[in-house]
């Protein structure tokens, strides 16, 4: 087999991270192989991640559109039903066609695919468990360790993927839970709370912690919260889950509140576990070789993507960083250029991060929390869909564009948008903080009308000097 024949580039791991850096290196006129374990390429994001709860956001916010806002409208239907087998069946198809399109991709780029569990026996050699059944060693210069994350679950909680699920388990419910209990009020517990939600679940999110995604701009959650109690989602903050039992027939959760106190249980069909995920290298043999990992799992690399073993390099979910699909892809592309010479550079501080609910929430640089602990003198402007003639047209007004600047400079240092497309609407400001641009150099550029991206202009107005509609 050519799994035997030197690499330039081997790549442990078909997800963002690895199959995106494989094609790149190939582009490279580097001679590349990828070692995936799954059976199919695109890794978490396309398998059981960003595409497979994106595809049921978009099933579910319909129905949920049909039910709830189509009247509003003017359009009558006279019966509105999910079709849970068939809701499921759609996400399938789009999950199959997009793992086979990278196939293609692989093939167009002449990658050269091994399907197989990978540990390395040197640091330029790979020993690959084919799912045939078969053993191959694969050698190559350079090894790329892009084997992703995993689910995290908690001290005394299995997951059976049934009754007690993880996100995996969540894209595939059989049934439409009567109570889902989430466990952690993370993007991806929320993003799967409000599927199920709307498709007729009642919604108890349980976190520890005393906010919801604690990553977001504080105001913003707020609003974001507030929308979701309106959706009838309903959130126990600063709540400790100390067990479930699943013995009975649905399952049982004991809590109390985070800083002790009385013990309290709450009852529910399905459980989702969503407390994190952790750095997926076990198998790998990480260890015999000697790379370096911190108390988390991650494997520690330099600027070039390379750990402490020459040869040796990692990307992506297995690396410390945003756990974000985009993140693992430019990770990817900027360590093959590395490879073959070039410069690459990934500034984790431009990376944006989107939650996917209805409104949908999307932010890029510093939040207000972040810039008042650095001591940074900002300026702050707003402008709220309800003044944008786009959403009032469209009856979808919910949400605001903020925008902080350095106070001297006027540059933009964060933006943070909750709007239903705010996770389009976010690369014009992704754009404008990787130019270094002004709140004025956005201002003074023409948008269309009626759009929704006329609130980012407004509210770059709102920052220096005084929006028009508001
Ligand atoms: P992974 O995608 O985890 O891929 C690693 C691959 O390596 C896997 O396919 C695994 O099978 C393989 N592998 C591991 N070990 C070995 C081995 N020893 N040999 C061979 N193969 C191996 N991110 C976003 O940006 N946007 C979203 O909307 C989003 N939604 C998400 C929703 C959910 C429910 C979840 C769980 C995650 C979501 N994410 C999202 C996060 C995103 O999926 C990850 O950040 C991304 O997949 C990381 O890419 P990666 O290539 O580093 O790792």
């Amino acid at each position: 087999s050519s799994g035997s024949d030197e690499n330039d580039v081997v790549i442990i791991g078909g997800g963002p991270g690895g199959y995106v850096a494989a094609i790149k290196a190939s582009q490279l006129g580097l001679k590349t192989t990828c070692i995936e374990k799954r059976g199919a390429l695109g890794g978490t994001c396309l398998n059981v991640g960003c595409i497979p709860s994106k595809a049921l956001l978009h099933s579910s916010h319909m129905y949920h559109e049909a039910k709830h806002s189509f009247a509003n409208h003017g359009i009558k239907v006279s019966s509105v039903e999910v079709d849970l087998p068939a809701m499921l069946a759609q996400k399938d198809n789009a999950v199959k066609n997009l793992t086979r399109g990278i196939e293609g991709l692989f093939k167009k780029n002449k990658v050269t695919y091994v399907k197989g569990y990978g540990k390395f026996i040197s640091p330029n050699e790979v020993s690959v468990e084919t799912i045939d059944g078969g053993n191959t060693i694969v050698k190559g210069k350079h090894i790329i360790v892009a084997t992703g994350s995993d689910v995290k679950s908690l001290p005394g909680i299995t997951i059976d993927e049934k009754k007690i699920v993880s996100s995996t388990g969540a894209l595939s419910l059989s049934e439409v839970p009567k109570k889902l209990i989430v466990i952690g009020a993370g993007y991806i517990g929320l993003e799967m709370g409000s599927v199920w939600g709307r498709l007729g679940s009642e919604v108890t999110v349980v976190e520890f912690a005393g906010d919801i995604v604690p990553s977001m701009d504080g105001e913003i959650r707020k609003q974001f919260q507030r929308s979701l109690e309106k959706q009838k989602m309903k959130f126990m903050l600063k709540t400790k889950v100390v067990s479930v039992d699943s013995s009975s027939d649905g399952v049982k959760l004991t809590v109390e509140p985070a800083e002790g106190g009385e013990q309290s249980i709450l009852e529910a069909d399905v459980v989702l576990v969503s407390a994190g995920r952790t750095p997926f290298t076990s198998g790998l043999d990480l260890e015999k070789i000697g790379v370096e990992t911190d108390k988390a799992g991650r494997i520690l690399v330099n600027d070039r993507f390379l750990s402490n073993v020459p040869g040796v390099y990692a990307i992506g979910d297995v690396i410390p960083g945003p756990m974000l699909a985009h993140k693992a892809e430019e990770d990817g592309v900027a360590c093959v250029e590395f490879i073959a010479g070039k410069h690459g550079h990934v500034d984790y501080d431009k990376v944006p991060g989107v939650v996917y609910t209805h409104p949908e929430v999307a932010s890029v640089g510093k939040t207000e929390e972040q810039l008042k602990k650095e001591g940074v003198s900002y300026r702050v402007g707003k402008f709220p869909f309800m003044a944008n003639s786009r959403a009032k047209a469209i009856d979808n007004a919910e949400g605001l564009v903020k925008i902080l600047a350095d106070k001297e400079t006027d540059k933009i240092l964060g933006v943070h948008i909750m709007a239903p497309n705010a996770g389009e609407l976010i690369h014009e400001a992704v754009l404008a903080i990787n130019y270094d641009a002004s709140s004025e150099d956005i201002a003074r550029v023409c948008h269309a009308h009626p759009t929704m991206s006329e609130a980012l202009k407004e509210a770059a107005m709102a920052t220096y000097d005084k929006p028009i509609h508001i």
